[in-house]
């Protein structure tokens, strides 16, 4: 069966998916035509095996509160792909997580660490748990009974949880813990663990300085550079934070971090010191938004997203579809010339034919971002080894991972008019090491 009546069927199917069928068809429109050209593809059904995932746990958590009272959330372990490898991907803590969205990660995870050359296969998890507002004694009883559910299901060489957005390494290494005691063995079965327990020292950093390095390889292969271009970022966590520090170590002026609540603007630009001391805001529990009285520099633009901003390059590091069409055309209209994500799906397909149309180079998340989980391969490596490498090691580690992303999907992705299509590049560059596993194998 061709393609497009595959895909419609799919879609009848998990109507009620919405973000995990955006996610399949922003790829497929790119692996369409390869497809429906491979009668050994469509022989052993690589659609359909693509798009349903292995297995996908299900299970309730029940936890205590500080008031004593039981509460419940619900978990999930989405196992996509292990053609490459064990499972890998990461777990979300977040109130809007369901199985839509951690089908749509572990999709977008399956390709993107196909991407890193490592051998790692694609899954993702999570809860509706909200961390937010709550104790350190609650996410420590929440982390211990969310990995007694999932801990059955997960190993070193069968499937390898990390963190992803409300999972950092305070809640991987109680996890961590539960999992060794109930397991009796100490294995690099989490990564993104904190250092000295088995942890990588350049994971916290991995996903915004790797994101970073991407960019300079597309500005250069564009005959640019990031010298003096003025950058907005979004999302103030782990990602955007880090990308900020690298943007402004390699000489840019990052103009912007944003939250769930608005927009920092600094008009000249953060500073390294201010960038490091936003990273102490979150254990502090402070909010952006309190930061706009430490400098007479800064605005707080209420409610508002940073995508009307006149900037060069845009970096949306918080979370999916945080850039719709009308967004996307403020920011062509403000003289944004490069997009590269961040976060996972952080463009909606609005937002990416508009930069397609006008011209903008667009890096999708599962290249740009990918050296978040490559750091994690290098951790599982390591663990394997019983062995910690320095940071000048691992981070010369990334950014070559990151120039081997960044030139496959180059060569995969140029058009006849001399283009680059970074979204096509990723998407063929990853279905292709995929689809070569999977028929080597057989069915
Ligand atoms: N959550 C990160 C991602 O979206 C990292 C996953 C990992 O390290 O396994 O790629």
């Amino acid at each position: 069966m061709k393609s497009s009546e595959l895909l419609s069927i799919l879609k009848q199917c998990h109507s009620n998916e919405p973000e995990f069928i955006q996610a399949v068809e922003e790829f497929w429109e790119d692996i369409a035509a390869v497809y429906d050209q491979s009668t050994v593809y469509q022989h052993l059904n690589l659609f359909d095996r693509l798009t349903n995932p292995d297995r996908v746990i299900q299970f309730r958590i029940n936890w205590e509160d500080d008031q004593g009272n039981v509460q419940v959330n619900r978990g999930w372990r989405v196992q996509f792909n292990n053609a490459l490898g064990p499972y890998k991907g990461g777990i979300r803590f977040h109130p809007s997580v369901n199985l839509s969205v951690l089908k749509f990660l572990g999709f977008e995870q399956i390709f993107k660490n196909a991407l890193t050359g490592l051998p790692m296969g694609g899954g993702k998890g999570g809860s509706d748990f909200d961390p937010k507002g709550k104790s350190d004694a609650e996410i420590r009883r929440f982390c211990y009974a969310f990995m007694r559910e999932l801990a059955p299901y997960i190993g070193a060489d069968i499937d390898v949880p990390a963190g992803d957005i409300g999972v950092g390494g305070r809640e991987i290494n109680y996890m961590f813990a539960m999992y060794k005691t109930l397991n009796r063995e100490f294995t690099g079965v989490l990564t993104g663990k904190t250092v000295g327990q088995g942890g990588s020292l350049i994971r916290t950093e991995a996903t915004g300085f790797g994101l970073v390095y991407f960019l300079q390889n597309m500005l250069e292969a564009h005959h640019d550079g990031l010298m003096a271009k003025t950058v907005l970022v979004s999302g103030a966590g782990n990602v955007s934070l880090h990308a900020a520090q690298k943007c402004i170590e390699l000489g840019a002026q990052v103009l912007t971090l944003s939250d769930s609540k608005g927009t920092l603007h600094l008009k000249h630009g953060f500073t390294l010191e201010q960038i490091e001391a936003l990273k102490t805001y979150k254990a502090q529990d402070k909010r952006l938004k309190d930061f706009v009285g430490t400098s007479d520099d800064a605005e707080w633009i209420d409610g508002s997203r940073p995508w009307h901003i006149k900037a060069d390059i845009a970096l949306p590091c918080a979370t999916q579809n945080e850039i719709n069409g009308q967004d996307a055309q403020n920011l062509v209209n403000h003289g944004v010339k490069y997009v590269a994500e961040g976060a996972n799906m952080p463009s909606d397909a609005d937002a990416i034919a508009i930069f397609q149309s006008n011209g903008v180079i667009y890096a999708p998340g599962k290249a740009s971002n990918a050296g978040g989980v490559a750091v994690s391969g290098l951790e599982m490596s390591q663990n394997s080894v019983r062995q910690y490498a320095t940071f000048a090691v691992l981070d010369e580690q990334l950014k070559t991972i990151m120039t081997n992303i960044h030139d496959d999907c180059f060569n995969h992705g140029k058009q006849a008019d001399g283009r680059i299509d970074y979204k096509k590049g990723a998407n063929l560059a990853g279905f292709n090491k995929i689809a070569k596993a999977m028929v080597n194998y057989g069915i």
